[in-house]
């Protein structure tokens, strides 16, 4: 499945590319013609250029189905317009943004899988390549023993973590991976202790939260302070270069189904955090909204 829709969106971003390199070439005119069709007789013959096929009907064809194509899955994703103009329009005038997207959907699908308070994982999914975090010769700290990550989000977690302490600051990790039966005991402890309807604020259903993809992070001490804390700055000005992205920001609650969080990171990879950075106004949760539509969209 993947070997073919990889396939099929290169063909679609060559195709697209090629389109958008073409478009900048200045039409040789006949400055006779002034814009008609045909040149005058006396030219003909001479002017071979103009005796070429004119392939840009085809050309337009392919990159109008492309656009239309693009501007039904952004508003079926729920983009904001302007946001999704911004996209077409890039779109339009470079390849960028495909090249970007495909890019991101080279990676693991688990990285830019959308789980929210409406997507779930698949049921009773637990990652295979957990590792465990901390040890000895590791940059971070960690809250306690036993906090698990997949292996990738794991090393990047070490990265983001060697760069911040080159720039003096110590990041602490305080919960990371929890399995399917964990959550199913928080979640009934929260709603015996605050009702349901607090309990789906603060948390996620058992099945529903990115904790269990194996890619996230609680940093520091899980509250409102760490935005404050030296980590909590440093993660929002650097996290994204190391494939971390913020998940919950601020004011967005109505999007993400959950009030800010400042320090709740998912990995999700370079190449996906840039593409959120880029075109997506660092709003993780857009960018996996769009990527759960163009996959079905396209049939994947
Ligand atoms: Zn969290």
């Amino acid at each position: 499945m993947c070997a073919s829709k990889n396939r099929l969106f290169f063909l679609l971003a060559l195709i697209f590319s090629l389109a958008a390199c073409r478009r900048p070439v200045p039409r040789f005119n006949n400055p006779n013609a002034a814009g008609n069709e045909s040149p005058p007789a006396s030219s003909a013959g001479t002017e071979g250029r103009d005796s070429l096929p004119d392939l840009s009907a085809g050309e337009n064809n392919t990159e109008e189905i492309f656009n239309s194509f693009l501007m039904k899955t952004l508003d079926e994703a729920g983009i904001p317009k302007s946001m999704a103009e911004r996209i077409g329009s890039g779109a339009a005038e470079s390849p960028g943004f495909i090249l970007d997207l495909l890019s991101c959907l080279e990676g693991d699908p688990y990285l830019y899988r959308l789980v929210d308070k409406g997507h779930s994982l698949p049921e009773g999914y637990a990652p295979e390549d957990l590792v465990e975090l901390g040890g000895s010769g590791v940059s971070y700290t960690v809250r306690r023993k036993g906090l698990m990550l997949r292996r990738a989000a794991a090393e990047a977690l070490e990265e983001m973590s060697v760069a911040a302490r080159a720039d003096g600051v110590t990041l602490q990790a305080s919960s990371a991976y929890r399995s399917y039966t964990y959550q199913v005991e928080v979640y009934n402890r929260i709603v015996n202790e605050m009702g349901q309807e607090a309990a789906d604020r603060e948390s996620a259903r058992p099945g529903y939260s990115q904790h269990q993809t194996g890619l996230a992070v609680d940093f520091g001490s899980i509250d409102d302070s760490f935005a404050q804390t030296a980590a909590g700055r440093w993660m929002t000005a650097n996290a994204g270069r190391y494939g971390w992205s913020l998940s919950f920001p601020e004011g967005l609650e109505g999007l993400t189904g959950y009030r800010w969080e400042s320090w709740h990171y998912r990995y999700v990879g370079r190449e996906l955090a840039s593409f959120i950075e880029t075109w997506f106004g660092g709003i993780q949760q857009y960018a996996l909204q769009f990527i759960h539509v163009w996959e079905k969209n396209s049939g994947s």
